[in-house]
């Protein structure tokens, strides 16, 4: 193997590591595929950032599930399909309803913080679920509380290794498949090529790529960036949900007030006092997200604002406080009294739909690469995920991985080891830091103005002529964090504009002006990404047809 050219900021030549298997990425996805993984294998789990910092530490609402004896897996899967606007892949979520309440039964086992009533679960109501199925610990404190019992239970199993503020470059190929990474030690400034039989990408969304989200700063696309890169297929890429009720306010990450306030019977007002979603859907305020965002867009663009209300002053305010103490209490340091005072919100960029397409047992198109969490498309969304369902998505598939990669490591023999491996692209001196925030800011200010909640056309045109404008006036990346997230936010934010460009009709979390009706005929399909096309002329665009057929 020789040294390759991209290290050449690395002193010396890099280290090797070997695992069986490396988890990418600490929330709920990665913690419970290394758990899983551990009891037969040697894991490193890799972390860009310390362990607490994801996306699933800010979850407030909880986990849905079909745990009641009002409910079903049945009814959970219509809710799912229904919200999905058509682009379900039902065998998918066949897997996640029916597996889903055992795994957040065994989940409750090691995190006993689950809130209780008497001895019984206490679910909530969330947007378009037709029955309470939300399970939640803390009251709104589900994320923190489920990283907490995942990383103890990991730390109780001696066979993860944690690796930190350790940022995950490349996937490592050899003939076709993947067998490790290329990580960048944030603080050593040192490279080390990390070979595995396999590798699960846990890595999140990419919520960067706007200038305001829900999201933590760590989640800038990077598994998804990587995962193109090394062959493997991207999917659903224009499908970015917006949330209803983001607190108002121009710093991200933006305060998320959960929907399950919502579900206690908060409401949406108008700025004439209105409740403006009455008539609009049977559940009102508690319609699917992509229904409840069309209508607050339509309401504040008729006012001339950029944000409406949310009102709970009607509510019993020993109940919101104790049913919502981090919302309460984060109201209050940011000057508002949850039961006082209506609160101004927006619809901000919150989840990633799209991302590393895979099979119901959580594989990649590219052989050794597992993808599960929010970096994936298992297709369980279609056009519009269902609130609460995505911890639930990351809890099942990672668990599904875990029972598949028994097979592929047997399967792998004598292969097990790689022979030749090839080495990402050559990387150069790299770009000025005050460019990189520059172009980074740039990036996020084209998203939001021309691929945000409403998309058209010519503003999709000029985001992808700026994106390409923004990555053509760059240097090859050099070794440093800011510019290896840059790069994969524009690869990224290139392909949600492309996809968006493409999607000639208005699905799901998916709004365009010019063609605002469902298509069904032409659009029951979904656009997949992947570099094998590269000889058509660039980056393939394949739709594939049929919801269910990915
Ligand atoms: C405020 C908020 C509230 C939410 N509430 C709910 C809810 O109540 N219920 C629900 O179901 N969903 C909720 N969601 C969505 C849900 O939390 C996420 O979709 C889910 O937690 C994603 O989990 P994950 O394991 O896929 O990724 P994450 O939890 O985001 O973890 C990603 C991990 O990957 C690491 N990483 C990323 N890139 C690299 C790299 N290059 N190298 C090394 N490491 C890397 C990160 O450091 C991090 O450890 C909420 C989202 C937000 C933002």
């Amino acid at each position: 193997m020789t040294r390759p050219d991209f290290l050449a900021a690395a002193e010396g030549e890099p280290a090797s590591r070997f695992y069986d298997i490396i988890v990418v990425g600490s929330g709920i996805a990665g913690l419970t595929a290394a758990v899983g993984a551990a009891r037969h294998f040697k894991v490193a789990l890799i972390s860009k950032s310390v362990l607490r910092d994801t996306t699933t530490f800010l979850a407030q609402g909880g986990i849905a599930a079909a745990l009641s004896e009002q409910d079903s897996p049945e009814l959970h899967m219509e809710d799912t399909i229904r919200a999905g606007a058509g682009l379900c892949d039902e065998e998918a979520v066949r897997i996640l309803v029916n597996e889903g309440p055992e795994r957040v039964r065994e989940l409750m086992e090691i995190c006993p913080k689950f809130d209780r009533s008497g001895g019984d679960l206490v679910l909530a109501s969330e947007g378009a679920h037709s029955v309470p199925r939300i399970a939640h610990a803390g009251g709104d404190a589900t994320g923190s509380e489920v990283v907490s019992a995942l990383a103890q239970a990991m730390r109780q199993g001696s066979r993860v290794q944690v690796l930190e503020h350790e940022f995950v470059v490349d996937l490592l190929t050899d003939g076709g498949r993947c067998v490790g990474t290329v990580s960048l030690n944030l603080r050593s400034g040192e490279f080390t090529l990390n070979f595995a039989s396999a590798v699960v990408l846990a890595t999140g969304g990419c919520g960067q790529v706007y200038s305001l989200t829900t999201n933590p700063a760590v989640a800038t696309g990077d598994g998804m960036a990587m995962a193109f890169r090394a062959g493997a297929t991207v999917s659903d890429m224009e499908f970015v949900q917006f949330h209803p009720t983001g607190l108002y306010s121009d710093e991200s990450p933006i305060f998320l007030i959960t929907e399950a306030l919502r579900g206690e019977g908060a409401y949406l007002l108008n700025h004439a006092g209105e409740r403006f979603m009455l008539g609009v859907h049977p559940q009102a305020e508690l319609g699917p997200r992509d229904v409840v965002v069309k209508e607050m867009v339509r309401h504040m663009q008729g006012a001339g604002q950029e944000f409406l209300y949310l009102d709970a002053t009607h509510l019993d305010c020993q109940m919101l406080r104790e049913r919502f103490p981090n919302v309460y209490d984060t109201l209050r340091e940011r000057g508002y009294d949850l039961c006082k005072d209506r609160i101004p919100v927006a619809p901000v960029c919150h989840y990633m739909i799209g991302g590393v397409k895979t099979d119901v047992w959580g594989r990649s198109t590219l052989p050794g690469l597992y993808a599960s969490g929010e970096v994936s498309s298992t297709g369980v969304h279609g056009a519009n995920r269902l609130a609460s369902n995505s911890l639930l998505e990351g809890l099942v598939f990672s668990d599904r991985i875990v029972r598949d990669l028994d097979r592929y490591v047997a399967s792998l023999g004598e292969r097990a080891r790689p022979s030749q491996v090839q080495l990402p692209q050559p990387r150069g001196d790299g770009n000025r830091p005050s460019q990189l925030a520059e172009n980074r800011r740039r990036l996020q200010k084209t998203m939001t103005a021309e691929v945000g909640i409403v998309r058209r056309d010519a503003g999709l045109l000029r985001a992808i002529r700026e994106i390409n404008a923004l990555s053509a006036s760059l240097e090859p990346p050099g070794a440093s964090l800011e510019e290896y997230e840059l790069f994969n936010l524009l690869g990224i934010a290139g392909q949600i504009a492309r996809a968006a460009r493409l999607r000639h009709e208005s699905r799901g979390s998916h709004l365009r002006e010019d063609f605002p009706a469902r298509d069904d005929a032409a659009w029951r399909r979904h656009i997949n990404f992947s570099v094998r096309n590269k000889e058509d002329g660039g980056p393939a665009e394949r739709g594939e047809p049929g919801g269910g057929n990915r």
